[in-house]
């Protein structure tokens, strides 16, 4: 019962689908579970796309919960920044906001549970002798010595734990399963620690808090949660999850299934590197836009509708792989090309004066918004006497592979006049600091008669443009796989970041607001910059590059 016929299958829906046509569920109810103690990255997406996209494939419900049993590394502003990603990537999670802390209450009781049915037991080892029992993989763990005591003690010294009458990490509840199981995570994992600690939601209440494992299934089955999808790291912890749903009394059992993560080339998806790079000054903050944090691709001017794109390439599988960044690029690419605005900015300006245009003429011509959506509208652009194109865009001398502005050939201004260059101003050290140019006034929208335009350019006004700051962003590792570099803080990409400051960018973008795109023709496609732009100072920030080269397009402008 495909509810969307052109999803790509995998095996998740695979199994949703097999679920639904059984009968074993009527619905699909999903939920995204961030610890809020970092801000979201690519991976986050995949995740976000994934248990939000299921759930809207069969019109089931997503809930976003925060698993906030760590209160140590959380933060309320980390958490509003989540909520806010996800609902920008355009998604709407089921009711409220949930919190693991919202069933502290109901997780003590069923701590109790399995203390009365024998199932849990409360260990005085300390953390290091505990991980010495544990044994590992070669060998099998030894039990604690305080793993027989009886019911009663167990149930006086967790109503103590919880009490507050012993110091942090003095105690700890343990289930008791298999000390030998070739599972670690099945040898007697602790369930609930002494930890002394404000959290952001129930500050002082607790001074014992559920371990993730414990926490996480019994919080999935409260709500009703059908799929629990998760990456394949927790694939061994699903023993784990089902024993304790399988010996609590709880009337919903979901079912776990893991896929595997994203990993994105010249890029991490770890918050606590992430986090380094923001602590230690490499990045500026979170959302700098070289950063793979959702809020970092939205100030770089990543769309949600890419990102979407992008994370459905990638598919779902158990397969482990990297992905690389042209894949991520391609998906903004193909939609800014379809959506975005064209204008002209000149980021790196040189002069021209054409010596043949009227002093104080100010022409106005007519531009499309976008060559093939006529539906986008036109806008107005400024001719002058004065201009600027950009510095790379004229040699004195070049060979025939150079469609640009060469000295004594001539060149198409885009949407405007073919114009030649007679003569080159130099400053006393060389520098070329001026051209002298003519124009042609019979080539609006008409090829030049009797001698040919030799490529196409972007230029402005001089007097009828706006100075514009412009920051180019280059990747920010220069290997592709940063996070398995032995200092990772050594591979970043020193030239990651290039601001030009005196860029000229057409008058109608002094309208741009923050966040628009915009695709700067010949240049590539730009965002005004979600912070810092605004009237009367205008900051763009480059998304991505143009993919396809400027020379193909004809010479009529
Ligand atoms: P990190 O390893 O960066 O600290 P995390 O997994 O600890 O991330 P959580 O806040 O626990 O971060 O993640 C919330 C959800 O997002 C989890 O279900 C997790 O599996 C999923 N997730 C995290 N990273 C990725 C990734 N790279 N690809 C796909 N899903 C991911
Ligand atoms: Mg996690």
């Amino acid at each position: 019962m495909s509810t969307e016929a052109t999803k790509p299958t995998n095996f998740i829906r695979n199994i949703i689908e097999e679920d639904l046509n059984s009968g074993k569920h009527q619905s699909v109810q999903t939920r995204f579970p961030p610890e809020p103690n970092g801000f979201l990255h690519v991976g986050h997406a995949k995740s976000i796309c994934i248990n939000f996209g299921f759930a809207q494939d069969y019109q089931g419900q997503c809930n976003l919960r925060f698993d906030d049993t760590n209160p140590a590394k959380e933060e309320i502003a980390y958490a509003e920044a989540i909520a806010e990603d996800v609902k920008w990537l355009g998604f709407e999670w089921s009711g409220e906001i949930r919190h693991a802390a919202d069933y502290f209450d109901k997780l003590y009781d069923y701590a109790e549970e399995l203390i009365q049915k024998g199932l849990a037991y409360v260990d005085d080892l300390t953390g290091d002798q505990m991980r010495e029992y544990r044994g590992d993989f070669s060998t099998p763990g030894k039990e604690s010595p305080y793993r027989n005591r009886s019911v009663e003690e167990n149930l006086d010294l967790f109503r103590r734990m919880k009490a507050g009458e012993f110091e942090d990490g003095a105690k700890s509840l343990r289930a008791k399963i298999d000390m030998a199981s070739p599972n670690m995570n099945m040898r007697d994992p602790v369930i609930y620690r002494i930890k002394r600690q404000h959290h952001i939601r129930t500050g002082d209440k607790w001074c014992i808090y559920p371990m993730y494992d414990f926490t996480h299934c019994i919080s999935d089955a409260l709500e009703g949660i059908t799929h629990s999808l998760c990456t394949l790291e927790f694939e061994d912890h699903r023993p784990l999850y089902d024993w304790v749903l399988d010996n609590i009394t709880i009337d919903c059992h979901p079912q776990q299934i893991e896929f595997s993560r994203l990993n994105l080339e010249h890029t991490i998806t770890s918050k606590r590197k992430l986090n380094q790079l923001v602590v230690d000054g490499h990045v500026d903050g979170w959302d700098d836009p070289r950063m793979p944090t959702i809020s970092g691709m939205r100030r770089r001017g990543f769309t949600p509708a890419a990102i979407r794109d992008f994370v459905q390439r990638t598919g779902v599988t158990k397969k482990v792989h990297t992905v690389e960044m042209s894949l991520l690029e391609n998906s903004v690419r193909e939609d800014l090309g379809e959506n975005a605005p064209r204008a002209m900015a000149v980021l790196k300006p040189l002069k021209v004066t054409l010596t043949n245009y009227p002093e104080d003429k100010i022409e106005e011509l007519s531009s499309p918004n976008h060559p093939q959506k006529e539906e986008m509208g036109k806008r107005t652009i400024y001719m002058s006497k004065t201009l600027y194109i950009d510095q790379a865009d004229f040699r004195e001398e070049a060979n025939k592979k150079y469609k640009r502005l060469v000295l004594g050939k001539a060149v198409r201004l885009r949407n405007a006049y073919v114009i030649t260059c007679n003569e080159v101003v130099k400053d006393d050290s060389g520098n070329i600091i001026e051209l002298l140019c003519t124009y042609d006034e019979n080539t609006l929208g008409k090829n030049p008669e009797g001698y040919k335009a030799k490529g196409v350019i972007h230029w402005v006004s001089a007097e009828k443009s706006l100075p514009a700051k412009v920051r180019l962003y280059d990747r920010l590792f220069n290997v592709p796989n940063p996070g398995s570099a032995e200092d990772f803080l050594a591979t970043i990409n020193p030239d990651s970041l290039e601001v030009l400051e005196d860029a000229r960018v057409e008058m109608s973008l002094g309208d741009a607001r923050p966040e628009d795109t915009f695709q700067f023709e010949r240049e590539g496609y730009f965002c005004a910059d979600r912070y810092e732009h605004k009237e009367g100072q205008l900051v763009f920030n480059r998304t991505v590059t143009l993919k396809d080269s400027w020379a193909k397009i004809e010479a009529k402008g």
